[in-house]
């Protein structure tokens, strides 16, 4: 085969990948689609692939036609990149920041085909260019290099590709030859690029892949930890938050579970969406009451459950009877009054969350037993 035939399959690989990547990121965007960002990296893939494959092609052939349009393709395809990161953090460029980059790029590419043609100006334009919408994105980013594994690798990747712009361009066509247009394939700037591609692109790419996977892991995780209904921990989370306190022999330890009363009422008068309302109002009250070391969860139905940490029962006591007022003294659309009864009992040295669960659970019954709205804890004399 000749050189040129081996030189442009080569040229290949780089766009091929990233056509690839380009499909990875739109299935992963198609598995969670919250994550918006991953659209922007399937369209910066497949921007950036389509551009090189114009100009390998040579389509359209007319030449300025085609550097005007891989110029374009390319530029978009770094500011879809650099955007997507931003937006993955609320950051997202405003559509006249981006149009502005757009065009103060594109206008003099033009001029520097049709009006003084220069290859080398275009060159330092459209690299010097990338290098900087990738730098201005970086420097809205530090906070990644502070962040999670994946987040931290994603940074540095991002700044090593978004600054080699620099030092590669100047210096490859300082010291790499002569550039002219038709041996452009052959110059050592266009091999140094495409090596910088595969390596650097591909890089973050992939990157981005692995941050992709952290998030969807995260949004699993906190989901499966979040009650939909209240946003409070789930029953699940709850638990194993009691086994890590448990296993660290983290005491004293308080457990309080609160039933709200007759809501059965609520939602047979008022319908079940006042009843979520109530649940939700309920759940900012334990929320917002209890102290900060305090773990708040919902256990499933109307019932909740307040953890303390180095409290000791009378404490807790103390602590549910200011929650059981201010349910009791909710201020709610509907006509009838909440108010919710609390089972409290303390983890002794031998017990485990089955048996203070029970306890807590049979204090609630008691609670209720004595007319409702109380707050029953254990070794409390019954009057
Ligand atoms: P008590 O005072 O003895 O606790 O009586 P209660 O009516 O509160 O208790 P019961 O267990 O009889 O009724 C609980 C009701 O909670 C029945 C169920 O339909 C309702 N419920 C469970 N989950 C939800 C929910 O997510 N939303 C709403 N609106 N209602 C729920
Ligand atoms: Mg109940
Ligand atoms: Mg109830």
């Amino acid at each position: 085969m000749e050189a040129a035939a081996v030189r442009s399959m080569l040229s290949l690989v780089a766009p091929s990948v990233l056509l690839v990547f380009a499909c990875a990121f739109a299935v992963a965007w198609f598995v969670e689609q919250r994550l918006r960002y991953l659209l922007y990296f399937a369209a910066a893939c497949a921007l950036f692939a389509a551009g090189a494959a114009s100009q390998i092609f040579k389509q359209p052939a007319n030449i300025g036609l085609n550097a005007m349009l891989s110029g374009a393709l390319y530029l978009s395809a770094v500011l879809a990149a650099a955007n997507g990161l931003l937006d993955r953090s609320g950051r997202a460029w405003h559509w006249q920041t981006l149009m502005g980059f757009w065009f103060a790029s594109m206008l003099p590419l033009w001029y520097f085909f049709y009006v003084d043609r220069s290859l080398i100006a275009r060159i330092y334009l459209q690299n010097f260019g990338y290098g900087l919408v990738l730098v201005a994105a970086t420097t809205r980013l530090t906070e990644l290099a502070r962040g999670k594994a994946a987040d931290r690798v994603l940074f540095w990747i991002l700044l090593i590709f978004a600054v080699q712009f620099f030092p590669r361009t100047y210096l490859t066509l300082a010291f790499g030859g002569p550039i002219d247009t038709r041996a452009f394939g052959t110059t050592f700037f266009w091999q140094a690029l495409q090596l910088s591609i595969a390596v650097l692109g591909v890089s973050l790419a992939l990157a981005v892949l692995a941050t992709a996977f952290s998030d969807i892991l995260e949004n699993v995780r906190t989901e499966r930890d979040t009650d939909s209904l209240t946003g409070l921990l789930s029953r699940r989370r709850f638990q194993e938050i009691v086994f890590s306190q448990l296993e660290r022999r983290k005491q004293p330890l308080a457990l309080a579970l609160c039933d709200v009363d007759h809501f059965k009422q609520v939602n047979d008068t008022y319908g079940h969406h006042a009843g979520d309302e109530v649940l939700r109002a309920v759940a900012a009250v334990l929320q917002g009451k209890c102290r900060k070391k305090d773990v708040v969860a919902r256990l499933g139905g109307e019932e909740f459950a307040v953890l303390f940490p180095d409290t000791m029962i009378q404490e807790a006591r103390e602590i549910s009877e200011r929650l059981r007022q201010a349910i009791a003294s909710l201020n709610l659309p509907i006509q009838q009054n909440v108010t919710a009864s609390f089972g409290v009992a303390s983890f002794g040295p031998h017990d485990n969350w089955e048996s203070v669960f029970r306890r807590a659970d049979a204090n609630l019954y008691r609670a209720k037993d004595l007319g409702r709205n109380a707050v029953h804890a254990e070794n409390e004399q019954v009057a």
